[in-house]
């Protein structure tokens, strides 16, 4: 498909061809057309997929559009809301590139600069904003900004906004939006609280998704552990004792639970560093760094941190937390087993995870074999079925002659593991009171 099929204006069609576009990506295709009918989008789409141009297109369109043909006082019609500086100066050129012969002006505001520069420009009239939220709540309480005219309001990045502890700040800069507006939210990964941020903003929402290219997971080795949440830290200590682990990504669902997980394996002596939203910049970049250079053998981090970490033999992913989005699984265990190097994802499921495996694996159509040769390993009763369909049962059945009786096998295999004495004296330090306290 080429863009003609689109409808676009010639000042667009113009500008896009000079860029040396010619087929538009799945998202430009997908969102565009709905985008010209006025209707909101709920978008699953990561950058790099050509969002910017899937929503900046059609706003420039809609407004040049919309524009008196005369001289006009341009008040801001479309306010692009965005997490970070690089972005929002990232997104600020496209608009500039695909707007260049629409007539429309836009310009960009964040933080960390002086905001004179930003004031003298909204003096001057833009039709279309993009902003960082912080920069936009103080310049819209000195009165440099106002939103009463916006008719296309952009929410870009919602998970990394709620992830960078900027949700209360959005929050309050959309009750300042007009109530009749188009909105149109863009999230990389759609964890329920998003879902259900973004019902508070959209009125009947076209959801639009786009899968980025997926990982060769068959060169990565996978393997999943039942066990009680009690037992997970015990169980990962235990894990990384082992020296043949070369380095290790640890996937946890909270920036608290990356805290606590780091605390906890730095106690096991086990050298970890935590990457997530709530770390300084500088904090992020030095823990990766370190990681990076194996100078440190662990890194725990949430799913939006860790986007865009690309570490060379990485050996290990472990997903402490089962993901809630079968697709970030993918993206997850895609961190090793890059290059054509063998990877090894190893998940740690509990009770309450189950139906997320039950996902997981419908998704991957290939189960994920579950490990039962540890020392904690959970009644499979109380996990129950984990497979998509009865009849493709490979995981759980038992292997016919196996004696594996699932009510005892937790019991059985710390004796084994630690020996009948041993035994005792590990649980202290592991057992589910002890990891309760965490
Ligand atoms: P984005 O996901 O918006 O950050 O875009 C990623 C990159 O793809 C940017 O460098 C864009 O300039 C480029 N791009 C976006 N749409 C197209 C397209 N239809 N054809 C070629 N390149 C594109």
């Amino acid at each position: 498909m080429s863009f003609e099929k689109l409808n676009l204006i010639k000042p667009i069609e113009k500008a896009l061809a000079e860029e040396g576009y010619i087929h538009p990506t799945p998202i430009q295709h997908q969102a565009i057309p709905f985008i010209l009918e006025r209707k909101d989008i709920l978008g699953c789409a990561q950058t790099g997929t050509g969002k910017t141009a899937a929503f900046a297109v059609p706003i420039l369109q809609i407004l040049y559009s919309e524009k008196p043909a005369e001289k006009y006082k341009r008040t801001i019609n479309s306010l692009i809301l965005t997490p970070t500086r690089e972005l929002a100066l990232q997104i600020g050129e496209s608009f500039k590139t695909y707007g260049k012969y629409t007539g429309l002006k836009s310009t960009v505001i964040f933080g960390g600069v002086s905001q004179k520069g930003q004031t003298d420009l909204l003096r001057n009239g833009v039709d279309i904003l993009i902003a960082t939220p912080g920069r936009l709540l103080d310049l819209m309480n000195q009165n440099f900004v106002s939103l009463q005219n916006i008719k296309l309001f952009v929410l870009d990045e919602a998970d990394r906004m709620l992830d960078m502890g900027f949700i209360n700040d959005v929050k309050k800069i959309i009750s300042k939006l007009p109530a009749k507006r188009q909105s149109l939210f863009f999230s990389a990964t759609m964890p329920r609280e998003i879902i259900k941020f973004a019902g508070t903003i959209l009125s009947d929402p076209v959801k639009i998704e786009v899968t980025p290219e997926s990982p060769a997971v068959e060169t990565i080795k996978q393997g999943v552990y039942f066990v009680a949440k009690p037992n997970k830290k015990a169980l990962l200590i235990h894990l990384l004792k082992n020296e043949s682990i070369d380095s290790a990504l640890v996937f946890t669902r909270t920036k608290h639970g990356a805290d606590q997980v780091t605390k906890i394996l730095n106690g096991a002596k086990i050298h970890a560093e935590a990457i997530h939203g709530n770390k300084s910049q500088n904090a992020r970049q030095r823990a990766l760094s370190n990681f990076k250079s194996k100078r440190t053998r662990v890194l725990v981090a949430t799913d939006i941190a860790s986007r865009g970490i690309d570490v060379d033999k990485l050996s290990h992913v472990i997903n402490y937390e089962m993901p809630d989005v079968s697709e970030t699984y993918v993206h997850r265990i895609g961190r090793t087993g890059r290059a054509g190097l063998s990877g090894v994802a190893l998940s740690f499921c509990d009770a309450e995870e189950k139906s997320l495996l039950k996902d997981i694996n419908r998704f991957i159509n290939i189960p994920i074999p579950v490990i039962r040769d540890h020392p904690f390993v959970q009644n499979e009763k109380e996990i129950g079925n984990i497979n998509p369909s009865a009849n493709n049962s490979r995981v759980t059945k038992k292997k016919s002659g196996e004696d594996f009786n699932p009510a005892d096998a937790g019991q059985k295999n710390k004796k084994r593991w630690f020996g009948k004495n041993s035994f005792k004296g590990k649980s202290k330090s592991y057992g589910r009171n002890t990891a309760r306290k965490y």
